[in-house]
């Protein structure tokens, strides 16, 4: 199951009250693909989970890679700073593999829990509520498993850039001010002005509340405006 956390609060309590393994740190990653402009909130983590969880075959029919019994990582962020619950924290992860030989560690997934930035790295800007994601999530893991928590990053174990160059040496602490949870509200975020100014101008949406949720009803609305639009 996916939980998509309402705000930063919320997550922090399910860090620091859920059942969980003792972890004795983390391995951040990010998706690749998906990339942060591809996302799109809840359906994206859902359509990961359900991407994890089948087999895949080569083209003559051998599996190559085993449905596993749940998403690989416990904990995602998207580029709107969104957290999400992923495997539970209780159970060891399915994000990596100790290949190289100067792994840090021999058997990461069952010592170190999975995190995951949604997007290519590589290539896109982390967006400052995904950095602000991350730290929030740090904070509680250095609290509930203590000072020695340590971060390490999946190309540390495998042959992989993962996560991504922008968020190579990620300051887990951040001098800078963090910007506030629920400033510019009223404001799309990078990512999504282009297609938010668009869809405005198209007279598809009303150009309020970038964050809202959209209801059934809501879409149903905007796909006939489209329709009519083309
Ligand atoms: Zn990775």
């Amino acid at each position: 199951m996916i939980i998509r956390f309402a705000n930063a609060a919320a997550a922090q309590a399910y860090i620091s009250r859920s059942s969980s393994r003792d972890w004795k740190g983390l391995v951040l990653h990010h998706t690749y693909r998906p990339t942060a402009t591809q996302y799109l909130g809840t359906v994206t983590v859902e359509a990961i989970r359900r991407y994890h969880m089948t087999e895949k075959r080569n083209a003559a029919g051998k599996v190559i890679k085993k449905a596993w019994s749940d998403i690989g990582y416990h904990l995602l962020v998207g580029p709107d700073g969104y957290i999400y619950g992923g495997r539970p924290m209780a159970l060891a992860g399915a994000h990596v593999l100790a290949q190289l030989s100067g792994s840090p560690v021999p058997d990461p997934n069952r010592t170190m829990l999975g995190l995951c930035a949604i997007g290519d790295y590589d290539n896109e800007v982390p967006s400052p509520r995904l950095v602000r994601s991350l730290r929030i999530i740090n904070e509680a893991l250095m609290e509930r498993f203590g000072l020695g928590f340590k971060h390490f990053e999946h190309r540390q174990f495998q042959a992989k850039s993962c996560p991504g160059a922008m968020l190579w040496n990620f300051d887990w602490k951040g001098d800078e001010e963090m910007p506030a949870e629920d400033n510019e509200d009223d404001v799309p975020d990078d990512w999504a002005a282009d297609a938010w100014k668009w869809a405005e101008d198209e007279g598809l949406m009303n150009g309020d509340e970038p964050r809202a949720p959209v209801t059934r009803e809501m879409l149903a609305m905007v796909l006939k405006r489209f329709k009519e639009l083309s």
